[in-house]
């Protein structure tokens, strides 16, 4: 992160604990999402993210931005359709401007087996909880009347597609920033250019990390306990 976004954002860069309730390896989407819920939605705030470059230096930060859960899988559509989700309520929540824009996605195939794919597509994203529908051609050119719709001189004609109108972007670096101000204020100290190199185990239990700046116990002994529901 650079000098001018650290100024906007506020961070607030902590001394390196040899303790944590938490530690998180990885300052990129996942691992800032996983502390700022932790620290949002459950209380727990004792918790290190560990870096070895600066946030948002991995995937997060080079990603093509898209929000969208029109996927083939059913467990990923409910998943995804969740991340959507929260993704449209990220500014609100945070206070920061991530550039979310809900803009829509168009799918768009030419061939017949590429039709029958969107329209499966279709009935297995909204059997799951997402709004993605199938599309002829003709509803193409009235969503978006700038497509071809005989693409290649009619060599590669849009046959159909898919379109989810919930489907957004966001600016892939201001969410991290986002996620770790979210994160910080609530306590998670997040470190950058401190590389994990391994694990501190006791028998076959993961209780810490080793770093480039020592080891980092994640405090399991201390706080470990089995959930039992019947127990509250
Ligand atoms: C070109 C491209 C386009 C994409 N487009 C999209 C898209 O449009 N929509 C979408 O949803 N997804 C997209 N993705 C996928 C998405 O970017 C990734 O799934 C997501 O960013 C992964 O987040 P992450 O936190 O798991 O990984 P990362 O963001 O890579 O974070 C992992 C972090 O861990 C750090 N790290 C690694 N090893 C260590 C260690 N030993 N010690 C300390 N730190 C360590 C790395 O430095 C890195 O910052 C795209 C990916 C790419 C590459």
């Amino acid at each position: 992160m650079n000098e001018f976004i650290e100024a906007q954002v506020a961070l607030g860069w902590e001394d390196l604990r040899s303790c944590y309730d938490v530690v998180i390896v990885g300052g990129g989407g996942h691992g800032l999402s996983t502390a700022y819920h932790l620290a949002s939605r459950h209380g727990i705030t004792d918790v290190a993210v560990l870096e070895r470059g600066y946030i948002g230096s991995g995937n997060s930060g080079r990603n093509t931005t898209v929000i969208r859960a029109n996927y083939g899988i059913p467990e990923a559509v409910r998943f995804y359709q969740r991340s959507v989700d929260l993704y449209s309520r990220l500014e609100e929540e945070t206070g920061r401007w991530i550039m979310h824009d809900r803009k829509g996605l168009l799918w768009l195939v030419h061939g017949i087996p590429g039709t029958r794919n969107e329209k499966a597509r279709s009935i297995v994203n909204q059997a799951f909880g997402a709004d993605t529908v199938y599309v002829t051609p003709e509803e193409v050119g009235e969503i978006c009347p700038d497509v071809d719709l005989n693409a290649g001189g009619g060599e590669y004609p849009v046959t159909g597609g898919s379109y989810s109108p919930h489907a957004a972007t966001a600016r892939h670096d201001r969410v991290v920033w986002a996620l770790a101000e979210g994160a910080m204020k609530r306590g998670v100290h997040v470190h950058q250019r401190t590389a994990v190199t391994g694990l501190l185990k006791a028998g076959d239990r993961v209780t810490g990390v080793l770093t480039d700046r020592g080891p980092v116990a994640a405090g399991v002994e201390a706080t470990y306990r089995p959930w039992r529901p019947w127990q509250g």
